[in-house]
């Protein structure tokens, strides 16, 4: 088994910086294990002789939800894979441990799930969140109920019943940001969540301000290639073990070739959220300058997300865009943009969109890695008053077709 990281001989490595840890952790055994790559175990199943020894394991998970010493049993209480990509998310949150899931849903699904076990159903929460977080709070699916407050209403919205405290920030869509170490403050007992995936652990470490459980959707930036699904939450040891119980009893499990690809994807992740947090401030500054754009929204924590007011129809700008690609999603190495009103928060009520700031003229852009004078040139042609179409979704003859 690879499950456990063998230290390295006699040394206190003093603690590292995050360029090295985002290469290095959930990696520290391989050399004597004579490994380059991290293995790939696809087991669903793990053999044993011994099924006594196997009874105790089990009801030592059970009891604890500690990670098992030893092969997992069955692929749904671990996964050595999989474990490398959390022991690697949690040396960069700065947190004890993490859990991984099969998606950043399922990941949410959890928490809400870990906390409704110990009788706390009642979440504050702040809008605006990612659209299927703020559905999964508010449409009653997990039997929680919510309040919705703004930063200064979360003390008094607190109740003995409350089990968590949620924000996203830098928030989803409008890049909305909230002061994390005010917020905990104001949390009082009651965990505070911080949802992460905007601003990754590389420009942001939510758990140094006050938050005590941090969560990503890794499908966005940790993976960072458009093709793997998952979500992570970064924690102490206790709400893990809470966390991996309520994995094995509801199966959200990450595929271990998703795990392979997160912590891959990690590798890079410093260089990639810097290259494209550049290309997006650049993006913002044009923007601004921009007699088409009505507003611009940029996070001071800064990042690769950038939103923008148009003062023209939001929905030919989607349709104009030929290098930058129209779709929803976010953090891959590809610039992608998309209308939330239509999208992203297209299940939030419309009242409740609007109220938060996500308006019929915003629009959301993911910025990758191209040269950023591509993406202005293709920004500005598709902010261009377009030709007329010749019906709906037509494009016409002598613009370049294949997409
Ligand atoms: C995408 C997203 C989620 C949901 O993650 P999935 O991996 O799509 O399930 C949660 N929070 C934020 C901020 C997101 O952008």
């Amino acid at each position: 088994m690879d499950t456990e990281a063998s230290p390295l001989p006699s040394t206190t490595p003093r603690s590292r910086a995050l360029a090295t840890e985002a290469v290095h952790a959930g990696r520290d055994d391989l050399a004597a294990l004579g490994l380059h790559a991290p293995p790939i175990d696809l087991s669903t199943t793990y053999p044993s002789y011994d099924s006594r020894g196997e009874a105790e394991r089990i009801d030592a998970f059970a009891t604890t939800g500690a990670r098992l010493d030893g092969p997992p049993v069955y692929a749904r209480l671990d996964n050595p894979t999989t474990a490398r990509f959390e022991t690697a998310l949690a040396r960069l949150e700065g947190t004890a441990s993490a859990v991984s899931f099969a998606s950043g849903m399922a990941a949410l699904t959890a928490v809400l799930l870990a906390r409704a076990s110990m009788g706390l159903r009642h979440v504050v929460a702040v809008r605006p969140l990612y659209g299927c977080s703020d559905h999964l709070l508010g449409a009653g699916l997990m039997g929680t109920e919510v309040t919705w407050t703004d930063p200064a209403g979360i003390a008094g919205a607190i109740r003995p019943d409350t089990g968590l405290v949620m924000v996203e920030t830098p928030a989803n869509p409008t890049l909305a940001e909230v002061d994390i170490r005010a917020l905990a403050h104001s949390c009082g007992s009651v965990p505070l969540l911080v949802d992460n995936t905007f601003a990754t652990p590389v420009l942001q470490r939510p758990v140094e301000h006050g938050a005590r459980i941090v969560l990503h959707s890794a499908t966005k930036y940790l993976g960072g290639h458009g093709d793997v699904m998952g979500g992570v939450v970064a924690c102490d040891e206790e709400f893990a073990a809470r966390l991996r119980q309520v994995r094995f009893a509801t199966g959200g499990v990450l595929h271990p070739m998703a795990g392979y690809l997160l912590l891959r994807g990690l590798s890079t992740l410093p260089v990639r959220v810097r290259a494209a947090s550049t290309s997006a401030a650049e993006l913002c500054r044009r923007l601004s300058a921009d007699p088409r754009i009505a507003r611009v929204h940029y996070p001071k924590v800064g990042g690769a997300m950038v939103s923008f007011e148009v003062y023209g129809d939001p929905h030919r700008v989607i349709s104009a865009v030929r290098l930058i690609t129209p779709a929803v999603s976010l953090g891959s190495v590809d610039t992608l943009i998309q209308h939330p009103a239509s999208i992203s928060h297209r299940i939030v009520d419309e009242g409740d969109r609007q109220a938060a700031g996500v308006g019929d003229r915003l629009l959301r852009m993911s910025v990758g890695l191209e040269d950023v004078e591509d993406l202005w040139a293709d920004l500005c042609q598709a902010l261009s008053d377009p030709p007329a179409r010749t019906a709906a979704g037509t494009v016409p003859e002598w613009l370049p077709t294949g997409r």
